[in-house]
């Protein structure tokens, strides 16, 4: 598969002699956002292969591992069941809507059994309400959802640092599989700080040329602020790139002020991955009536 990438034009880069290109993953497919799709596309396989026609997972409202889901399940001729943390709201927010559309069975647990959701307990409940299923994780990792995403990088992409947005840390994993021995990788938390999250990347890698840089994350999850806000909309009328506001805008905002620093050294290279996730600006907009790009 040809992904384009393209290089951004800055004053700045000139400036610190330092080049950035985009990999446009978020392009492969307009829902089955970016990494998501490197993310199922073995698991898919491993379904049919055990000859399981559903796929169930969980997620939070604004999900968009859900989104993903419910969109490559309906285009493999899978079902899809969605477990969504907290109560149903009034309406369905943009991201429950699409997964509807695409015909996923959305059910909503308390936050209480949310957290109780790995247990087998929980898991033989869901069994029996709703038969078989091939499981995927909150956030889709597991160890194949780690080799698809060792397939973002390619023989092209040869920058001198891979930049990656985290979640639970499974596309940055494979991408690290991924790189050359002259490569580093550095992971952009959208999450608050979790003590595990560079255990799990060790356990999931075979080597450790990468760096996690903690300080754009903004306190957690969809936590955002208005500079954050200015910049993706800013960096969306200068380059019609849109960043979403979770995951993307967060690296490409740390990115750049890391480049303002002198971080990078002189005639360096950095190829940032857009791993996707506009389609939840919708949700954001909604919720909070901030503006952001939605396509
Ligand atoms: C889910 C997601 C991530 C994080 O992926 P992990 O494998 O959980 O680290 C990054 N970017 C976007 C756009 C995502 O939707």
């Amino acid at each position: 598969m040809k992904i384009e990438t393209s290089e951004i034009s800055l004053p700045l880069l000139k400036q610190k002699s330092v080049r950035l290109f985009i990999k446009r993953i978020d392009k492969i497919h307009p829902f089955v956002s970016g990494n998501k799709w490197f993310k199922l596309k073995y698991n898919i396989n491993e379904a049919r292969k055990q000859g399981i026609d559903t796929l169930l997972t969980f997620g939070g409202a604004y999900s968009n591992h859900i989104a993903a889901t419910a969109f490559a399940a309906k285009e493999n001729g899978l079902k899809s069941i969605g477990v969504i943390r907290g109560e149903k709201g009034k309406c369905l927010n943009p991201t429950l809507d699409l997964a509807t559309r695409n015909s996923m069975l959305l059910t909503y647990v308390s936050r209480e059994d949310y957290r109780n959701k790995n247990t087998s307990q929980f898991i033989s409940r869901l069994k029996e309400r709703f038969g078989d299923f091939y499981l995927l994780p909150e956030g889709g990792t597991n160890d194949l959802a780690i080799k698809g995403s060792a397939e973002i990088l390619d023989v092209n992409d040869t920058q001198d640092y891979i930049c990656c947005s985290i979640g639970t840390g499974g596309t940055i994993s494979g991408i690290i599989n991924a790189q050359s021995d002259s490569q580093i990788t550095l992971g952009f938390p959208a999450v608050r700080y979790y003590e595990t999250l560079e255990s799990n990347i060790d356990s999931w890698t075979n080597n450790d040329n990468y760096n996690i840089i903690n300080t754009y994350s903004l306190g957690g999850y969809a936590k955002l602020n208005k500079s954050l806000v200015y910049f993706i909309n800013e960096f969306y009328e200068t380059h019609e790139i849109p960043l979403d506001i979770v995951y993307t805008g967060k690296m490409m905002y740390g990115i750049i002020d890391l480049i303002s620093k002198g971080f990078f050294s002189k005639g360096s290279s950095i190829l940032a991955i857009h791993t996707g996730g506009v389609q939840g600006n919708k949700g954001m907009i909604e919720r909070l009536g901030v503006r952001l790009p939605v396509s």
